[in-house]
């Protein structure tokens, strides 16, 4: 088992950043998933703390040990790639064991750690086959257990699934969190841009931003428990990024603002009067209201007691996606989106009355810093 403690680790290519510092700490045992769109850096933070690649800036240690000019194998570290990296005239047994044997293993002992992979892995009965004779998900596995076999500290995961069709990939998730809990004490570095992946494997998820000019900051735009980002996003950017269909985004105006609260103006000219942090918002304002398409609710057209008052619109798409319908509407506040049960009952050009309550929306800065304040 190993902790991986990254202090300020950034990467420049020639004279443009590639990762602006990140400092982060993943403990012993913890799976932790880098998202975030593409270019913000996952699969190069992944290749520094593997040592793939160097490091521009900053420390990184690895159970302890500071490691950025060590080579991989000296880091305690066992990687799985997205293209699987399998050697082609080498049988599975050879590609598992072939760390192994690198390090001189004795032949005993390597035998007995390929045989307990391949049974943990249920690939047995593949174990004298080249892996041209393997399909897709036979030989993620074997790259897997390539991994496994060497008892890391740290596994890292390079988009591991992506190759694979969607009912292997979701299989394969849920095998690859069964197969970290049975690794007790070892740590994952898991880098994906799915977010079923990143939320439904990570103790603790790390949302990364690309790198962008102007003055220098942390390329992590949030990190913590995956439910957390998703219902407390600290930014507009992370709110965005997470749930699908996207959250919905109003443009507001900031009417009479008190210390803790701020009366906000949508285009449409309705007002929803919501708990704001101290001093964030001022009369005159710009901001941006967020709230899910799970949290507007149709009532009836003058509203619901309980609820904000509601925005009206029109259906403009309805997407029936069988367990839950999609629907698209426009109105004079903005876009809308929400997502109703089952296969419900609307039309196109079906007038919408939606509301949400003042629990559920979100207050965005017009830098777009989350300044909505939430009941502890
Ligand atoms: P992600 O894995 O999140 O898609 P990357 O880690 O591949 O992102 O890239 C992060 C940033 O570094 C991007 O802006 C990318 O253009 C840049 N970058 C990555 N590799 C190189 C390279 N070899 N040379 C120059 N720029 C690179």
């Amino acid at each position: 088992m190993a902790a991986v403690q990254l202090h300020g680790v950034g990467k420049d290519y020639g004279g443009t950043v590639g990762v602006h510092d990140v400092s982060l700490s993943i403990a012993d045992g913890e799976f932790c998933v880098f998202i975030g769109p593409s270019g913000c850096g996952k699969s190069t933070l992944l290749r520094m703390i593997a040592g793939l690649e160097d490091i521009t800036r900053g420390e990184l240690h690895i159970g302890g040990r500071r490691v950025n000019a060590l080579a991989p194998s000296e880091r305690d570290v066992a990687m799985v790639f997205q293209s699987y990296a399998l050697y082609p005239h080498l049988d599975v047994s050879s590609n598992l064991g072939f760390a192994l044997k690198l390090a001189r293993t004795p032949a005993a002992e390597a035998q007995a750690r390929i045989g307990e992979v391949a049974r943990l892995l249920q690939i047995e009965h593949l174990l004298g086959r080249k892996p041209r004779e393997l399909s897709g998900g036979q030989r993620q596995r074997v790259a897997i257990g390539r991994a496994l076999v060497r008892r890391p500290g740290v596994f890292l995961f390079d988009e591991p699934l992506s190759n694979l069709d969607t009912a292997l990939r979701e299989q394969t998730r849920r095998e690859i969190a069964k197969l970290h809990r049975s690794q007790a004490g070892a740590s994952a570095v898991y880098v994906t841009h799915d977010q079923v992946e990143a939320m439904t494997l990570a103790d603790r998820m790390v949302l990364l931003r690309p790198p962008e000019a102007g003055p220098r900051r942390s390329s992590v735009a949030q990190v913590g428990k995956p439910m957390d980002l998703y219902h407390r996003p600290c930014s507009r950017f992370v709110a965005g990024f997470l749930g699908s269909p996207r959250m919905n985004f109003l443009s507001a105006r900031v009417g009479a603002a008190s210390e803790n609260t701020a009366d906000l103006a949508l285009a449409d000219g309705t007002v929803w009067r919501l708990p704001v942090v101290a001093g964030a918002l001022a009369w005159g304002d710009t901001a941006t209201l967020g709230v899910r398409a799970e949290h507007l609710l149709p009532v009836a057209p003058g509203g619901q007691p309980g609820l904000l008052a509601p925005l009206q619109g029109r259906v403009e798409t309805v997407e029936r996606l069988g367990d839950q319908t999609l629907v698209f509407g426009r109105g004079p506040a903005g876009d809308l989106v929400l997502r109703l049960a089952d296969e419900a009952r609307v039309a196109v050009g079906d007038p919408l009355h939606l509301a949400a309550g003042a629990d559920h929306v979100h207050v965005f800065a017009a830098d777009g810093t989350a300044v909505r304040r939430f009941a502890p």
